[in-house]
């Protein structure tokens, strides 16, 4: 196949019929140039259209939760049904299955049984973020405010005089949940952390970044009326709507879930419109892929699974995150369902065995302000495809996996570039190493972005689709 393409390419590009698709003769030597160029008209229009659906999506899942909920609407449109509702599994079904409402697995049965081991795509879902805390309401100089903690590495300066939306969860004692969505609306109301002005502010000019705004200090403004004239606090009046608006009272927001997210919408950026700036980009860029790319898998050879999961920024934590033995335990109950009393604990390690995952967290590329923070030679740019993460020191896939991995990118004309950071100063976690310690064969991807972990990430459009189409590639995988 590969040799295949490689012909027909170099008889296209000998005959200029299309510069588009001259790509592969620079696989080799590694110098292939902007994916940018190798695009069709139609490839580009391509890309521009996914990227607008990305868009749209990431503009209402801005949290583990909203993730979920936005993506079963989208899976069931699709035609996946819930495992638990399906009796007998079928090559070609299509399930999804919950763990509780903050990781998602979107799965399509292959035609070899499953024990012959899984196609998996994995991401998380959890961005930074900024988490109220138990007791959150205070009031401080004639204002009501939220106490928070940050959920991720922020840097937090950057977390101030921006619009922030309030989304998540508060779950009350009689069993009902309220979801809360605050701020994405254009005639929402939004929060803020003021930080000073310039006016009053040169006393601070010196002091280093990181004591700048401390993590205890971003408390965002939530209210400004007094409840009435009698001097009742403005906490009373928040209170008072909590009450009146969600039913809630100020006990009810020790078991909730709200975050604090960049309120902006995403949008184009650059006068060609060729980059996204769009919060939450980590990692729901490559969740959005893996899932888009599971949705229009049809019959594969192995079982496929986009495993979309929460708590990496927290260090794959609790339940929901790529630590909990819920994929394990997913595993488990699908090889059960299709062995019933064969069953042995043998044929289940073997199936996690013979697993191919794909683990897909973006990472920092070339930034045009510092580039002097990589090797140069080693650095992911954006535009340039997808990026095998070989970080060296343990982290790396196996070398037989690169190879399987290239073989597959290159024979579906796939871009794909490699990142290792600059030795001894820069670093970052994933969900792969929590696979990969089940005997799980597993190697991390990612995508080149600018500004990680701000309030605005910068995607490439072309680097999302090739994103895309790498997992339908690896979902599809026929040998
Ligand atoms: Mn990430
Ligand atoms: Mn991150």
């Amino acid at each position: 196949m590969r040799n295949r393409y490689c012909m027909i390419s170099m008889l296209m590009s000998l005959l200029s019929m299309n510069p588009a698709h001259a790509q592969s003769d620079c696989l080799d030597e590694l110098d292939c140039e902007s994916s940018w160029l190798q695009l069709t008209d139609a490839d580009r229009a391509g890309v521009f259209d996914f990227a607008q659906e990305y868009m749209a999506f990431i503009h209402e899942a801005r949290t583990e939760l909203s993730f979920v909920a936005e993506a079963v609407r989208l899976a069931e449109a699709n035609g996946f049904r819930p495992l638990s509702e399906v009796d007998d599994l079928a090559p070609g079904d299509k399930i999804y299955e919950v763990n509780r409402d903050r990781t998602l697995s979107v799965m399509v049965i292959g035609s070899e049984p499953v024990s012959a081991g899984f196609h998996v795509v994995g991401a998380h879902i959890d961005s930074p973020r900024l988490d109220l805390k138990p007791r959150p309401l205070y009031q401080d100089n004639e204002f009501a405010l939220f106490q928070t903690n940050y959920h991720g590495g922020l840097k937090y300066h950057q977390w101030t005089n921006l619009p922030l939306a309030l989304m998540g969860r508060i779950d009350k004692k009689d069993g009902t949940t309220v979801p809360v969505s605050i701020g994405l609306r254009p005639d929402d109301p939004v929060f803020m952390i003021p930080e000073l002005s310039p006016h009053v502010d040169r006393g601070r000019n010196s002091r280093p970044l990181g004591e700048f705004i401390e993590p205890e200090d971003l408390d965002p403004v939530v209210g400004h009326i007094p409840m009435d004239d009698s001097g009742r606090a403005v906490v009373d009046q928040v209170l008072a709507y909590l009450a009146e608006e969600y039913g809630v009272t100020r006990a009810d927001l020790v078991s909730a879930e709200l975050a604090l997210v960049p309120a902006g919408a995403p949008r184009d950026m650059g006068f060609d419109r060729g980059l996204i700036a769009a919060y939450g980009q980590d990692d729901r860029l490559a969740a959005y892929a893996a899932l888009r790319a599971v949705l229009e898998v049809e019959n594969p050879q192995k079982t496929t699974m986009a495993y979309l999961v929460d708590n990496e920024e927290v260090g794959n934590r609790n339940n929901t995150g790529a630590r909990s033995d819920h994929f394990a335990d997913l595993l488990s109950r699908l090889v059960y369902r299709e062995l019933g009393s064969d069953y042995r604990e043998p044929l289940f390690r073997q199936t996690l065995r013979a697993t191919r995952f794909v683990s897909v967290d973006v990472n920092p590329g070339i930034n045009p302000m510092n580039p002097g923070a990589w090797e140069r030679g080693n650095a992911p740019k954006l535009g340039y495809g997808v990026n095998l993460k070989l970080y060296g020191q343990g982290n790396n896939a196996n070398s037989e996996f690169v190879a399987w991995i290239r073989a597959l990118l290159d024979d579906n004309q796939v871009p794909w570039q490699t990142i290792t950071y600059r030795v001894g100063s820069a670093g970052g976690g994933t969900i792969g190493g929590e696979f990969s310690r089940q005997n799980i064969e597993v190697i991390d991807f990612g995508v080149p972005l600018l500004s990680i972990h701000t309030p605005y990430a910068v995607s490439s459009k072309v680097d999302v689709y090739s994103l895309y189409r790498a997992a339908k590639a690896f979902y599809q995988f026929s040998e």
